[in-house]
């Protein structure tokens, strides 16, 4: 067991996983993240009130980016408050759109699978040609 200093609190508590914060504070925060969750699938607002937000739960818009782009809050994409950072598309949580993810995810395999082919091919050659001498 690791003793550490919360974050947010300075407390020392024992860390275990996860980012680096008290029993207190974690819990304070999914409340936190509870409600924003709740607050996104009620509104009927189109757009994101932010300062409405800054009074009721003390979150400013960077606090709301960092827990999407961490997926551990989801924006409906139609908020428009985090986009891509591949094409720029507006999306709900983390860093790429679906079809960015899945191309990147594409380009990984295939990039894999050349590698895994090359190898298979080019061990044997060398030895072939050393025979056929
Ligand atoms: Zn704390
Ligand atoms: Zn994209």
């Amino acid at each position: 067991m690791e003793v550490k200093a919360c974050n947010k609190c300075g407390r020392l508590y024992n860390y275990i996983v996860g980012d680096n914060f008290c029993p207190s504070c974690k819990a304070e925060k999914e409340k936190l993240l509870k409600n924003l969750d709740g607050y996104f699938k009620e509104t009927d607002d189109v757009k994101i009130d932010f300062d409405y937000l800054n009074d009721e739960f003390d979150v400013s818009r960077n606090n709301l980016v960092k827990f999407a782009r961490k997926e551990e809050l989801s924006v409906d994409s139609s908020f428009e408050l985090i986009s891509c950072m591949k094409c720029g598309k507006s999306i709900s949580s983390g860093r790429f759109c679906d079809r960015c993810k899945k191309e990147t995810l594409d380009s990984l395999n295939s990039t894999y699978r050349e590698l895994s082919l090359k190898k298979a091919f080019v061990e044997p050659v060398p030895k072939m040609r050393f025979i056929g001498k």
